[in-house]
């Protein structure tokens, strides 16, 4: 048999990379190495549908595991890579086995930041959301009455603490920063959410340091901040961020800096190795970025699947996201990354408005909460370069799809 195409890593650009892969009846066998026991699954549902119960484990699912033996895809799942030797084209899994590989496409993802131990970060009754193993543990905990404390005021803690409240139990959330979603949003959307939040019960709570988690015998009880203030909790999710899986390729030798650094075709500074998803970092406007999106992931596996058929192609694709708490959906079109300026359009009702981010008079990037039309339109005017004026955008009576035809 020919040395195949070797994926490490089960995840979405995986899936991506398998189905373009199938899609373009490239001959080259594939074979795929997952560390977990599933196929390549949707996470967003984790912190949504599915941790509030409404959603089966299949129709996690990206494909039904008998599609990949359909198309002759090899799989080993349980099955961590320990090292790569690219000198001889091969890499070790953590049981003994030694794989070849002609090209090698590395999808190991990040993992969800832990709070260390002197912290109280191993106590029982700490979580991280990543996985669905980690679901497996987490939700039998969230039960209606419970006190819940959530470390991170990001979009998983946010959409946990959503779905907590949903399921009746109390929620707290802390936040290190001024406020939450601060490395991420401008200070509107932050205040949407905190109202949105705060509207459903939840305790926010800003500029607000952990100092340590409290337990006895090794059971959480709750949490002490800086400021002296104790909080109770029964369960603490950690929702601190997260870092990309590099380990494996910083010790092959690859060029790493926060990701692993591809080029415009994913390849990584050795050229039989690509890498994809949130494990990569890539240069964007002079600037290197790792995204932690689906939208990256599925986009980085597709393309590395066009590439080694010989397309002639490159990284381009416009960032997206969407992030739902309650009745709200947020959808984000652009980066904001260097924006110095922003404006907000007002929507149809009190619940819905979007954030339009600038840098001088470039339109970098849009935030659009319950406001779809926003999300589509402005995706249309960020595609075409169009800039339009902050006080036209700020205007409800502005037509947006007048604006994305450039009239
Ligand atoms: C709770 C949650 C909610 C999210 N919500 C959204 C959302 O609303 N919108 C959005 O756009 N994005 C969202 N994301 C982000 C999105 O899911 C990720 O960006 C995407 O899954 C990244 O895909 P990936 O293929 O790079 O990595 P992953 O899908 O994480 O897959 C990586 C896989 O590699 C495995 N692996 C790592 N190292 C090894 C090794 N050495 N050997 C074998 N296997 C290994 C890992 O165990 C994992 O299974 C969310 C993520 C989480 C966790």
């Amino acid at each position: 048999m020919a040395c195949p195409i070797v994926i490490v890593g089960a995840g979405q650009a995986a899936a991506s990379f398998i189905s373009r892969h199938v899609a373009l009846a490239s001959p080259q066998p594939v074979l795929l190495v997952g560390e977990e026991s599933h196929p390549p699954y949707q996470r967003p549902p984790l912190s949504k549908k599915y941790l509030l119960g409404q959603l089966e484990l299949e129709r996690l699912f990206i494909r039904p595991l008998k599609w990949y033996s359909e198309q002759n895809i090899g799989l080993r799942f349980d099955t961590r890579v320990d090292s790569i030797q690219p000198d001889h084209h091969q890499l070790q899994t953590a049981n003994g086995e030694t794989i070849e590989y002609d090209k090698l496409l590395l999808c190991t993802g990040s993992s969800a930041r832990q709070l260390p131990a002197s912290m109280g970060g191993s106590l029982d009754g700490v979580f991280t959301l990543r996985s669905i193993a980690d679901i497996d543990r987490m939700a039998p905990e969230f039960q209606s009455g419970r006190k819940l404390l959530i470390v991170g005021g990001g979009y998983i803690g946010l959409e946990a603490a959503a779905i907590a409240r949903q399921l009746g139990l109390e929620v707290t959330l802390l936040e290190m920063a001024e406020r939450i979603l601060q490395r991420v949003a401008a200070a509107a959307t932050s205040d949407y959410f905190r109202a949105l939040h705060r509207e459903h019960g939840v305790q926010i709570h800003e500029s607000a340091r952990l100092t340590r988690l409290l337990g006895k015998n090794g059971k959480l009880y709750g949490a002490e901040l800086a400021s002296g203030e104790v909080i109770d909790a029964d369960l603490v999710l950690v929702g601190i961020g997260g870092n990309a899986n590099i380990e494996l390729a910083q010790a092959a030798g690859l060029d790493c800096e926060n990701g692993i650094r591809v080029n415009q075709v994913c390849q990584t500074s050795n050229p039989d190795i690509y890498a994809a998803g949130d494990c990569s970092c890539f240069e964007r406007n002079n600037q290197t970025i790792r995204l932690e999106s689906v939208q990256n992931a599925a986009d980085q596996g597709d393309l590395v699947a066009r590439h080694l058929a010989g397309e002639d192609v490159h990284y381009t694709a416009l960032p997206w996201f969407w992030s739902d708490q309650y009745d709200c959906k947020l959808q984000i079109v652009g980066l904001n990354h260097g924006h110095n300026h922003s404006v907000i359009r007002p929507g149809a009702n009190d619940s819905s408005r979007s954030v339009w981010y600038y840098r001088d008079e470039e339109l970098l990037a849009i935030d659009a909460m319950n406001e779809p039309k926003s999300y589509a339109f402005g995706r249309k005017i960020i595609e075409a370069g169009i800039n339009p004026a902050p006080q036209q955008v700020a205007d409800p009576a502005t037509d947006l799809k007048a604006l994305a035809l450039g009239r």
